[in-house]
């Protein structure tokens, strides 16, 4: 098969010898120690992976804070002043070091738990410093608790004044590897690069025309840029990098699939499916689900392979859908799997699956990486011999081990970043590739998604089952929190359950914990155990310990979830009425919209409710009206274009369905526009890349990590 061995090569191969591949131990200042622990802690393994560790953001050391602007609604804050004297309290874990920082209008606390000798050692007292860092509250007062101090004359005049800011975990900064020490090693690694290093891969007519700098500029300035402006610069060139070489992929791949692929052919509606759909199916199905389903039956009666994205909002009812196809395929003879982002969400389709389709002479199972040895083993050598004919499961499924049959439909359910490679690796699995229909609820407006998702066809359900009842959406202020623990006091008593969200903001992991922490032990003085059982599940903990939580929830042993917003896409919880949101005006609407889906799953009213602090700008106001405004999934995503303009930088990552790395196709639309529209001009000229001078790119498209971003996705 022509395909088949193409993407073979384009993911299996690195043929990469450049410099960039060596590995990140060869890097000055790393060594073996140091490797391992970048290697486990942010996937870091050659010094391309160093250089592609994108700053969150810079932060800027000619801005400085008084410290009379700090408010309740500050975060992160740069301020400078005199320090004061230390002082040591608490004893064993309560052990800190408290000093102050003075400047002109007040004067702030700072607090370290760890490290106390060494900064009394090195800090002095009466010196001026700049000190940077998240501000807390307790007792009211402001805090800043290990902040990052740099004394003033440390500063030079030809440094930047822009210092990136890196992702980094409590386990790095414990050897010694947060956000500045990553700095420094990256400051090293550019150093060490010539132009050659990096080449550039985008035709130059492309590069003149939508005024985009050098790739080895790019790289410069994506981490120490001169000035905000060379920031942007190097923003916008890797970003139409990104999206171009998707859009050029895609495009190839389109072209070839056109031209080349086979698909397996669903010819006839036979008896499974007729006995389902007159005799089990407990609904009518909605218009929008029948379209759809008459959409897939036409695709894969073709001979042409199916590739569908299916998007539709939460609860509109997609596993149905999904349902129907795969006996669909079974009729025809074919297996078929339905592929989860997480085991729950996997034991959840398999349960309520195996249930409908208890009756009929078709046999369902789950591969989960928790499905273990005997069982493993028999779940395998019945799909190889074609016995299952439905098989649903996380990524395991993907796996080499994985034989199938005679797979003829693969669907991938809520799976956000599937790429082009994951679904090459489907393909693998097949003689003749499978159809594949990609299912999603994020909320992209279609437009925009049938834009970026070039090789895809779209379907939408557009539609809510009938007789849903809006979940009811509010926004209240901090200080109205116990009415909001009242009200889910009535809620439990009513014998539902509810579920509490904290944000993550990414940037520390700890201040995340602990805010997470905190909100938890406030929860537990309200909610007392025996009286009430709350369930907690956060990305700290073992993946064993986050199901048992999950579980516990699920079955109803637990009336309060609290978690971070790892919490699972799609699980379905009926009696969950109650959505509460932490911090709601650090969310982006989207997100908003998906946490807001987990509730009114069932028959009762659900309500929705947005907690911000009491002091909130404007454009968080706007999406919090919009989210109490509407349920509309595709009204929000409208909504959430207009409100994100191409400048706005700082904030949550949409979760896309695209592995980027920092485009976003709904902020960067106009980027996207003019990436797709320089590579049909390229592929209209070379369809197949053959011109001498399109070497670079073709490299550039041979080089694919070989590691899958799975793990950043549960
Ligand atoms: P999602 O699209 O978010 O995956 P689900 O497939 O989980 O939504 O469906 C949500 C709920 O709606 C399920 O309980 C499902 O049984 C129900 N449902 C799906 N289609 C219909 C329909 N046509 N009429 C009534 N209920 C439906
Ligand atoms: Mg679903």
């Amino acid at each position: 098969m022509f395909l088949n061995t193409y993407f073979t090569k384009t993911i299996l191969t690195s043929l990469n010898a450049s410099i960039l591949s060596s590995p990140i131990e060869y890097l000055k200042g790393v060594g073996p120690q140091r490797a391992m622990i970048l290697r486990k802690e942010l996937d870091i393994d050659t010094f391309r992976d160093l250089l592609e560790l994108y700053p969150y953001r810079h932060l800027d050391k000619s801005r400085v804070s008084l410290i009379s602007d700090i408010s309740a609604s500050t975060e992160f804050i740069l301020v400078a002043g005199s320090l004061g004297t230390f002082q040591i309290l608490g004893e064993g874990r309560s052990r800190r070091l408290i000093a102050t920082l003075k400047d002109t209008s007040g004067i702030l606390q700072l607090i370290w738990f760890q490290g106390i000798s060494w900064i009394e050692k090195n800090l002095r007292p009466g010196f001026r410093y700049r000190a940077y860092g998240k501000i807390g509250f307790f007792n009211g007062e402001a805090q800043m608790t290990h902040p990052e101090l740099e004394g003033f004359d440390e500063i030079k005049d030809n440094t930047s004044l822009l210092q990136p800011i890196y992702p980094s975990t409590e386990k790095l900064k414990a050897r010694f590897l947060g956000g500045r020490q990553i700095a420094k090693l990256t400051q090293q690694l550019l150093s060490q690069l010539k132009e050659q290093d990096i080449p550039e891969f985008i035709p130059n007519d492309i590069r003149q025309k939508n005024g985009l700098i050098s790739r080895f500029r790019a790289f410069q300035w994506i981490h120490f840029p001169d000035t905000p402006d060379s920031y942007n610069k190097a923003l916008i060139r890797l970003k139409f990098e990104e999206l171009f070489l998707n859009q050029v992929r895609t495009g190839m791949i389109k072209t070839q699939r056109q031209k080349q692929s086979r698909g397996v052919i669903f010819n006839h509606v036979g008896r499974l499916f007729n006995d389902f759909y007159s005799n089990i199916l407990p609904f009518e199905l909605t218009s929008a689900q029948k379209r759809v389903l008459k959409e897939i039956r036409q695709d894969t009666a073709t001979g042409h392979q199916m590739n569908r994205l299916l998007q539709g909002d939460v609860g509109s009812g997609k596993t149905m859908v999904a349902l129907l196809a795969m006996l669909l395929a079974a009729d025809n003879g074919f297996q078929s799997c339905l592929i989860a982002p997480t085991e729950i969400l996997s034991n959840q389709h398999t349960n309520n699956i195996s249930e409908l389709l208890e009756s009929l002479p078709i046999k369902v199972r789950m591969l989960t990486g928790s499905v273990k040895s005997v069982r493993r083993r028999e779940v395998l050598k019945e799909l190889d011999q074609g016995d299952i004919q439905i098989l649903i499961g996380t990524h395991a499924i993907l796996e080499d081990p994985v034989v199938f049959r005679n797979l003829g439909l693969a669907i991938i359910d809520e799976q956000h970043r599937f790429g082009v490679a994951q679904r090459a690796r489907i393909w693998t699995k097949s003689i003749i590739p499978p159809h594949i229909l990609v299912m999603t609820a994020t909320p992209i407006p279609r437009t925009l998604a049938m834009t970026a998702y070039n090789d895809l066809d779209y379907s939408v359900i557009d539609e809510l089952p009938p007789g849903r009842q809006p979940v009811r959406t509010v926004q209240r202020y901090e200080y109205n929190r116990p009415k909001v623990m009242d009200f889910i006091k009535t809620e439990i008593k009513k014998g539902r359950q509810a579920y509490v969200i904290f944000p993550l903001i990414e940037e520390s992991e700890k201040l995340d914990y602990e805010n997470l922490m905190k909100g938890y032990e406030n929860l537990k003085a309200y909610f007392p155990e025996q009286a009430y059982y709350i369930s907690m599940v956060h990305g700290r903990q073992k993946p064993e310990i986050r199901e048992i939580n999950m579980k516990r929830f699920v079955s109803g042993d637990t009336q309060i979830m609290v978690a971070t917003t790892v919490i699972e896409v799609g699980v379905h919880i009926s009696n969950a009425t109650v959505m509460v949101i932490e911090s709601a005006e650090k969310f982006g609407l989207s997100q908003l919209h998906q946490l807001r889906g987990r509730v009114g799953r069932g028959s009762e009213q659900s309500y929705c409710i947005l907690v911000t602090s009491n002091k909130i700008g404007i454009e968080a106001k706007e999406r919090l009206r919009i989210m109490c405004e509407t349920n509309d999934g595709f009204r929000i995503a409208e909504k959430d274009m207009e409100l994100r303009g191409p400048g706005d930088i700082a904030g949550t990552r949409q979760s896309g369905l695209l592995d980027f790395k920092l485009a976003d196709i709904v902020r960067d639309r106009d980027i996207l526009q003019k990436a797709v529209q320089s590579a049909r001009e390229l592929l209209e000229k070379d369809p197949e890349l053959n011109l001498p001078e399109q070497i670079e790119l073709r490299q550039q498209l041979k080089y694919e990590k070989g590691k899958t971003p799975w793990s950043r996705i549960s």
